[in-house]
């Protein structure tokens, strides 16, 4: 059905999109967004879904704004279902009321959905809330994009400085000092606090304050750059009780994710809520394997198994994924007792009906041996369906401790397809600060990937490296590099959990 959707995208955290706007881009044929929306909600989009950039980004504008509405027109008309993706709300300071004229205009149905405007998001992460009982009974929302020689100003600024209403400028770090200027000619008390938040309610969150008479000096002397808010008020001052985002340990740090990406997401989501800046690096690519000859086997013959040994989720997904191929599900585990090497491991089998027998209190291969030793493996005939290439101690020594062990590949783990320049690029600009390695085939590929002489001045000066595990850290020190970060317990969360208090203790 063609029809033009203005969706609001939120300020830039984006957790912060409307339900209503996240199931419109899951629908549309097209999406055209620009800067300020965050790119991490183009997820959301079908994977068919064609997207349009049309950038604007303080004046080098990449399509202008005519053509812009012509486009909505254009891919309407042609029977599309058009999805406009426009920073914060579209219907403040956004023009997405003209690109709505011209929708009207053209006879082409449109519905407006509004987004959790930059203006109400950054001074909430800021710890500045726009009104207070005692401080400010109203907010007013201006635009600071004004030409400063243009002859008569479109605002009153007398009224604005004599409000005692909290005052929100967007647009206006350019003309920051004439901004100020004014509000103080007009009486303005020159000890109003002020702030200025820039790419609020990301990782990249700043925030600047000083007296209205100050902060235009104060952002020149710190280099401090759009897209920013101005909010002056006497709330800026709750700021020193409510601040809480800034306050996240890994808050604009930069942190590189090398697991597979469809093993990332835990991770990434963890370190975010620490604040972190994740940078997507997939080493490993994960597949099927053409050749399922050997699992089809033995998942005929898994009756006869007494156990059968997970070692990885992904074990467990592809293990399940023959299943469901032969129409089987968990019930063809029959009589079988089910191992887990790790609560992820486990928690896969939980989600597939299966609670496992033996789950080992360190998540190492070795430690797995040793309760399934403790168990009664001796005579036993096992299964462990795993991962094309790994670690051969877990059949060894169950075969030692007398079992019969069947291993069987259901994945193939391949080096990802890509390159290292942006990585090495972002670490020669000081935008990371961490590493992270989950096994240790993420460390063969990351240095098959980016070269280990190419690393070690960053890691000199200011990256740091942190590992799941110690068979991790030790397939790492081949390499020439002690793991800097390691938790106690060899889990995603306990890694995730040990950046942040390296982080917070730096
Ligand atoms: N429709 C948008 C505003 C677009 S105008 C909204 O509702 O938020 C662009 C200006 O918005 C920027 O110059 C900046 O002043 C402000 N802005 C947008 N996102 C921001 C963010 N995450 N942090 C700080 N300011 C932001």
């Amino acid at each position: 059905m063609s029809k033009v959707y203005l969706l609001g995208a939120g300020p830039g955290d984006p957790g912060l999109l409307t339900l209503k706007a996240r199931d419109i881009l899951a629908a549309a044929d097209i999406v055209v967004y620009d800067y300020l929306a965050s790119p991490g909600l183009l997820q959301h989009c079908r994977d068919d879904a064609e997207l349009i950039y049309v950038g604007k980004k303080g004046g080098e504008h990449t399509m202008s704004q005519t053509d812009i509405n012509s486009l909505l027109v254009d891919k309407a008309r042609a029977g599309w279902c058009v999805a406009r993706l426009k920073g914060g709300d579209p219907y403040v300071f956004g023009r997405g009321a003209e690109e709505a004229e011209d929708l009207v205009a053209a006879g082409i149905d449109f519905e407006v959905v509004p987004g959790v405007t930059s203006a109400v998001a950054a001074p909430a992460y800021a710890g500045i809330p726009l009104t207070h009982r005692l401080y400010s009974s109203s907010v007013t929302f201006i635009t600071g994009h004004e030409d400063p020689n243009k002859e008569k100003s479109a605002h009153n600024w007398p009224a604005l400085a004599n409000s005692a209403s909290t005052l929100v400028f967007f647009m206006g770090v350019k003309n920051l000092s004439s901004i100020t200027g004014n509000l103080l000619q007009a009486g303005m008390d020159a000890q109003t606090p002020a702030a200025l938040v820039r790419w609020g309610t990301t990782c990249q969150q700043q925030t600047l304050t000083a007296h209205v008479k100050d902060i235009a000096s104060k952002a020149r002397e710190a280099g401090f750059q759009a897209p920013a808010l101005l909010i002056v008020g006497q709330v800026v001052g709750l700021r020193d009780t409510l601040s809480w985002f800034e306050h996240k340990p890994l808050l604009g740090r930069g942190v590189v994710v090398t697991r597979a990406r469809e093993q990332a997401s835990a991770l990434l989501q963890l370190l975010e809520t620490h604040g972190a800046c994740c940078f997507e690096f997939p080493t490993i690519s994960i597949s099927g394997l053409d050749d399922t000859q050997g699992i089809d086997k033995a998942v005929e013959l898994l009756s006869h198994y007494d156990w059968c040994i997970f070692t990885s989720v992904n074990g467990v997904k592809h293990f399940w994924s023959v299943l469901e191929k032969k129409s089987l599900d968990a019930r063809a585990l029959g009589r079988a007792r089910v191992g887990a090497i790790g609560p992820a491991t486990a928690q896969a089998l939980v989600d597939r009906g299966i609670r496992p027998d033996v789950v080992p209190d360190k998540y190492v291969a070795e430690s797995v041996v040793h309760s399934l030793v403790q168990a009664g493996v001796q005579g036993k005939k096992v299964l462990i369906p795993r991962a094309e290439k790994a670690r051969e101690i877990l059949p060894q020594e169950l075969v030692r401790a007398g079992a019969e062990v069947d291993v069987v590949p259901v994945y193939r783990t391949e080096l990802a397809e890509q390159s290292g320049e942006d990585i090495l690029q972002a670490m020669q600009d000081g935008r990371i600060h961490y590493v992270t390695f989950t096994s240790s085939s993420t460390v063969d590929n990351f240095f098959q990937l980016i070269a280990p002489e190419k690393l070690q001045p960053h890691v000199q000066e200011q990256v740091r490296l942190a590992c799941i595990g110690p068979i991790t850290a030790r397939t790492l020190q081949g390499y020439g590099f002690t793991a800097h970060i390691q938790p106690g317990e060899y889990t995603i969360p306990a890694l995730a959990r040990a950046l942040a208090e390296d982080a917070g203790s730096c």
